[in-house]
């Protein structure tokens, strides 16, 4: 198997929930060099610093300062850590007949939900402790590293049509199982995040967990050329940003590189973390303001800056040809995606989509177009909510996927390698 191939596998498993996919990206950038920032303290820089910051633990944002100007601009990939999901809910314990004990729990996002059905899930995420600053609870990463729970579908027998359609209640028909023999009783989830950390169970005040696939990331076809896993979108991306970030650091580029990756994208965007807030732009005038520059050198940044908005598109589904537009279908294994849509819901215009396709092309990669099948409304993304923050110029872009949302999506290994390698092109100029 490649080796960008074998990264990214080891990257998604390593990445079950937000909070570890921004974790295992702050290990990598650590390896090679990137140095915390925090952003209650004062930064200093000087030109070819590598550092990052992170916010909420689900966010990460690393840059290399460039070696021009501070005018000379930002050369952005922005991406997201989160995925749709299952939320455990507090006081999660639910008793049920014959001794089973199931886990209240919320839909996150916009899942395939029955893909959740009937397969081992685990619970990782973020637990808070009791400290001696109560506006400073300490925070651990806790992930339960065996199979706990399955959500386990109706039989066939009680419902013989389930193949002709079946409506799903979030509430009544997701709810995964914890045990069949036991006592349902308050506090069983805080007793094993408390087991699993080794911390007494009186100090976990809070948490927040989601349930993940325990299933592990894999090549499958003839020749190993497709990809299988969970959060595929949009941790494929990531990898592909941060592998590129990472290969590019060490040569000098007058522009200030930037890898941002931020949560919730899968419910809005709308958080502290997320892309509608002033997150990136905050940083963006920081890192200005640290290199020398004044809040017009910011401005005049801004102007001669581009972003790469990469998160997954839809790859051709040989089985659903109605649901695409006629005549752009981008297949697996052709290349990243530039998306295009009419109604901007996407950042990409002309000029941008030729920056992208320029950067292909230097990088000896195809690339392909995604547009919606017109009577097909389709999702958003990062790119035009990030440009109404700040007015960069950027493309949309995405490798393409089958089973978006799906709990195992599939990619291709091939359009993988092609996206790293435009996004070197980039971070190489
Ligand atoms: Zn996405």
């Amino acid at each position: 198997m490649n080796s960008h191939i074998t990264d990214l596998c080891r990257f998604l498993d390593s990445s079950p929930v937000n909070f570890f996919a921004a974790e295992s990206v702050r290990q990598r950038l650590e390896q090679h060099g990137f140095a915390r920032l925090d952003m209650r303290d004062s930064w200093s820089l000087k030109p070819g610093d590598r550092r990052y910051v992170t916010v909420n633990g689900t966010a990460i944002f690393a840059f290399v300062a460039g070696t021009g100007s501070p005018a000379a601009g930002f050369h952005i990939i922005a991406a997201h850590s989160d995925s749709p999901g299952f939320r455990i809910k507090p006081s999660c314990e639910m008793p049920g007949d014959g001794s089973s004990v199931r886990l209240n729990t919320e839909v996150y996002g916009g899942p395939i939900l029955y893909t959740w059905f009937d397969r081992p899930l685990s619970l990782a995420g973020r637990v808070m402790l009791r400290s001696s600053d109560p506006l400073h609870p300490r925070s651990r990463l806790v992930r339960i590293d065996r199979p706990l729970l399955v959500i386990p579908h109706l039989a066939i027998h009680f419902n013989r049509a389930v193949n002709e359609g079946n409506k799903l209640s979030k509430q009544k028909d997701m709810l995964p199982v914890l045990a069949i023999d036991s006592e349902c009783r308050k506090g069983i989830v805080r007793d094993i995040v408390a087991e699993a950390l080794d911390e007494a169970p009186g100090d976990i005040i809070d948490y927040d967990l989601s349930l993940y696939t325990t299933a592990k990331a894999a090549t499958v076809g003839l020749n190993d050329e497709m990809v299988c896993s969970g959060r595929l979108d949009d941790l494929s991306m990531v990898h592909a940003g941060l592998s590129a970030l990472l290969e590019k650091a060490d040569s000098d580029s007058a522009c200030t590189r930037v890898l941002a990756v931020f949560d919730n994208e899968e419910t809005g965007s709308g958080t502290k973390q997320g892309a509608a807030s002033p997150v990136l732009e905050h940083i963006l005038r920081r890192v200005t303001a640290c290199l020398g520059g004044s809040d017009e050198d910011y401005m005049r940044a801004v102007a001669a800056s581009f972003m790469v908005s990469a998160d997954n598109a839809h790859g051709f589904h040989p089985n659903y040809p109605e649901k695409y537009d006629p005549t752009n279908h981008p297949a697996l294994g052709h290349g990243p995606c530039i998306k295009v849509n009419a109604n901007c819901k996407y950042m990409t215009d002309a000029d941008s989509a030729a920056v992208f396709a320029q950067l292909c092309e230097r990088a000896g990669v195809p690339c392909q177009y995604f547009v919606n099948h017109s009577d097909v409304a389709g999702g958003s993304t990062l790119g035009n909510i990030l440009t109404s923050k700040i007015p960069l110029r950027g493309v949309d872009m995405g490798a393409p996927l089958w089973a978006m949302h799906s709990v195992c999506e599939t990619g291709s290994c091939a359009d993988h390698n092609y996206t790293i390698a435009a996004f070197a092109e980039f971070f190489g100029l």
